[in-house]
């Protein structure tokens, strides 16, 4: 967790759709461990909504270690903004009975946008391990998401246009399920191909949409959007753009995504004098970032904001996404 300043100022006016050719910003956070977390977290979100995202995700323990918790904030969003949430939801370790059930509870809680993700498999596990449970990809949990939904919610009556007190039996009420896409390849996959394979599985799944890993340069996303497309993923591909703000936190995400260090970001972390100085150099990377991924056709930017309003606030007005006089 990040221990930057806090804006104390409302933001209510910074609306990136008040800007011409504005682009479409999400976030993530992610459940407090404890519910002391929870005001300054409600805090957070208050400020992030008055920027009208597209939607604010929040991630999921694998295992479902934060099921209470992370649905705790998910209704909050729900009934406190005007903003659509989005369930991280994992399927790791669990049976189908397990996951069927969570799916249930979130979609009686009102959840009806995922994102639908296999999680990390506990540590010491191999791939055959019993342990890892009976859903073996994001891509099973896509189709047990619209399963579930649909034997809930088999079909609803539909008003007919111009025929006053007629209705008519449609669809039922649709689920939006997202998926993870790995521009720079997931650690455990043996070629680029496999993550293209893996996302067009998903999209055969119904999954609607993909948020990448974070990525260090613009090309990197482009690119894999590029072998994505000519290899026939037709859905929107949102990059997920990281600020980081300190060589630790650089650190840790390379311990977590395998990618090789970033050298230009790396040395400019290293370079700076003191803690505000680094946070200014990974403020400027992830603006730099979202410019050169929206210039080059990203149909909007997912910023991860690590429960923390300023940095990620800094940096759509770094990236001229919200306006520069609203700066505290
Ligand atoms: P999958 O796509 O099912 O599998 C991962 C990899 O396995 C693939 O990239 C591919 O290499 C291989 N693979 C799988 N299926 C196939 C196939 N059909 N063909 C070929 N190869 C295949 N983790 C959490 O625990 N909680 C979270 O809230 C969370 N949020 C995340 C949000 C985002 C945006 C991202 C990018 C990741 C998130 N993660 C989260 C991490 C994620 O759970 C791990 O990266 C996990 O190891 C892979 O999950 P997945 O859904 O991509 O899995």
């Amino acid at each position: 967790m990040s221990h930057e300043p806090r804006a104390t100022a409302p933001i209510a006016g910074e609306a990136i759709t008040a800007l011409p050719g504005a682009a479409a910003v999400s976030f993530e956070i992610y459940p407090p461990r404890t519910s002391d977390g929870l005001p300054a977290l409600y805090e957070t979100i208050r400020v992030l909504a008055g920027i009208r995202p597209r939607f604010i995700s929040v991630t999921f323990g694998a295992g479902g270690s934060t099921t209470d918790r992370s649905l705790a904030v998910l209704t909050h969003i729900l009934r406190e903004t005007d903003v659509p949430p989005v369930a991280h939801l994992t399927c790791v370790g669990s049976s189908y009975a397990e996951a069927t059930g969570v799916i249930r509870t979130f979609l009686d809680a009102g959840i009806t946008r995922f994102l639908a993700l296999r999680g990390d498999p506990p540590a010491g596990a191999t791939e055959d391990d019993v342990a890892l449970g009976d859903l073996e990809s994001a891509a099973q949990l896509v189709q047990l998401i619209d399963r579930v939904q649909a034997e809930r919610s088999p079909y609803r009556e539909q008003e007919i246009p111009g025929v006053p007190g007629a209705a008519e039996v449609a669809a039922g009420e649709p689920v939006e399920i997202s998926v993870a896409a790995f521009p720079n390849g997931h650690p455990r996959s043996r070629h680029r191909f496999e993550d293209i394979d893996a996302l067009l599985a998903k999209q055969a799944a119904g999954a609607t949409s993909a948020i990448t890993q974070l990525f260090f340069h613009a090309e990197e996303y482009l690119e894999f959007v590029d072998r994505a497309r000519r290899a026939g993923v037709t859905m929107p591909i949102l990059p997920g753009i990281m600020p980081i703000t300190s060589p630790g936190r650089l650190r840790r995400v390379l311990e977590l995504t395998g990618d090789p260090r970033p050298d230009d970001l790396a040395t400019a972390l290293d370079a700076a004098a003191d803690n505000a100085a680094q946070r200014a150099v990974g403020i400027a990377h992830a603006a730099e970032l979202a410019r050169a991924v929206l210039d080059g056709g990203a149909p909007g930017i997912h910023l991860y904001a690590f429960n923390n309003h300023d940095t990620v606030l800094a940096v759509l007005r770094a990236a001229g996404l919200i306006p520069e006089e609203t700066t505290p």
